[in-house]
């Protein structure tokens, strides 16, 4: 399978995350919802963290939002399986509610996400969607500004973009966010 591709090449001890109780969502997580897809991808898509769905099926975007990202990514030519999707934080939070786990969100980046990013060889460009994986990268930001953003790391381009889930409440975005996939496609081949 693809997880099996991932978990092979990254450069993350895979058993080591998936059994990780460094903050607090361990106690009420079904299982550690690890970064997904092609190990060599030039394009990595960030979101918050998994919902039920994802926490059930064990990997990431695999609900209503995830079906969202599906459709706009065919949209501008591209499939989950070339590119590399991951959450900033790896285990569902109660009701989906991050505020109840402040720690998540400092703690679960450094020890999981970066790491991943890192071991991602041929990556030119993060999609930072949503507000949660945007304040990584940028502050002073709006959720509206978020398709204009875009930050120059070095190894790699952040380009931000709302959160697919937002579309299923309120209409009219998904202009901006297929603009942001474009935006990524075009960084990844400079
Ligand atoms: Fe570990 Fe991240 Fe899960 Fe917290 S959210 S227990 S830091 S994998």
């Amino acid at each position: 399978t693809i997880c099996m591709v991932t978990y092979k090449s990254m450069e993350v001890d895979i058993e080591a995350y998936r059994s990780c109780t460094a903050c607090s969502l361990h106690e009420t997580r079904t299982q550690v919802v690890v970064g997904d897809g092609d190990p060599y991808a030039a394009i990595a898509i960030v979101c918050e963290a998994p919902g039920k769905v994802e926490d059930e099926v064990g990997r990431p975007l695999m609900g209503k939002a995830g079906k969202k990202l599906d459709m706009l990514l065919s949209q501008v030519g591209l499939q989950r399986e070339d590119l590399f999707l991951c959450n900033v934080v790896s285990c569902r939070p109660p009701g989906n509610k991050l505020d109840s786990a402040p720690d998540a969100v400092v703690i679960c980046p450094d020890l999981w996400l970066y790491p991943q990013l890192q071991s991602l060889r041929n990556l030119k460009v993060v999609v930072a969607m949503g507000e949660t994986a945007g304040r990584l990268w940028f502050s002073g930001y709006k959720a509206t500004e978020m398709a204009t953003l875009a930050r120059n790391m070095g190894r790699y381009i952040v380009v931000g973009a709302r959160h697919p889930a937002a579309t299923l409440y309120q209409g009219g975005l998904e202009a901006g966010i297929l603009t942001s996939l474009r935006r990524a496609i075009l960084y990844s081949l400079l």
